[in-house]
């Protein structure tokens, strides 16, 4: 497996995720097209193409680089 190297530095680079520490039960997931609420506030999320997401970091400088997986469903 080819290691990915820091696009700021050149070191290397180790898979992650990002989580929301008020919502530690879910990883991140990237949604196609431009946010839109429900007049309740909930964002409009159904029909959307989703993407499950993971981060990089480089392990000298903290670069983190994100980048999509799937599509899910
Ligand atoms: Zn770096």
């Amino acid at each position: 497996m080819k290691t990915e190297r820091c696009p700021k530095c050149n070191s290397e680079m180790v898979d992650g995720f990002l989580i929301d520490r008020d919502k530690a039960d879910r990883v991140q997931t990237w949604f196609e097209g431009e946010p839109s609420k429900y007049w309740f506030g909930m964002l409009r999320l159904r029909g959307r193409a989703r993407f499950g997401v993971v981060t990089r970091r480089c392990r000298r400088c903290g670069f983190l680089e994100s980048f999509a997986t799937g599509p899910e469903r």
